[in-house]
């Protein structure tokens, strides 16, 4: 049986962010992307793109460190973070061609 995939969750915590969008400029896979739209603070928080992307998610629990961390050095408001999640659930999918 595989074991199951320890992974996190990338969140941008919005009460601390202002829209700098630093993280945008520096994550190498393009997670971040600008807002469109500002929030009740009126600050444009980016979106994230398919964050389960970054190798933090998927590899920090395993490696007990964390991987790349970019985005989260470079927050000026300490915004950025990654959150334990339920592992993965292996499920056997049928592909029909
Ligand atoms: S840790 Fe690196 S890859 Fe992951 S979101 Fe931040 S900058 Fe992007
Ligand atoms: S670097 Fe931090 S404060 Fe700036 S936009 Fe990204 S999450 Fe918000």
């Amino acid at each position: 049986m595989v074991k199951d995939v320890p992974c996190m969750r990338l969140v941008i915590d919005e009460n601390r962010c202002k829209g700098c969008n630093l993280c945008v400029l520096v994550c190498p896979y393009k997670i971040f992307r600008e807002g469109k739209k500002p929030n009740r603070k009126g600050i444009v928080v980016p979106e994230l793109d398919r964050p389960e992307r970054c190798p933090n998610c998927r590899l920090r629990q395993l490696y007990g460190r964390t991987i790349c961390g970019l985005c989260q050095l470079i927050c000026p408001d300490q915004a950025i973070d990654w959150i334990g999640e339920e592992p993965y659930e292996h499920m056997k999918v049928a592909i029909e061609y």
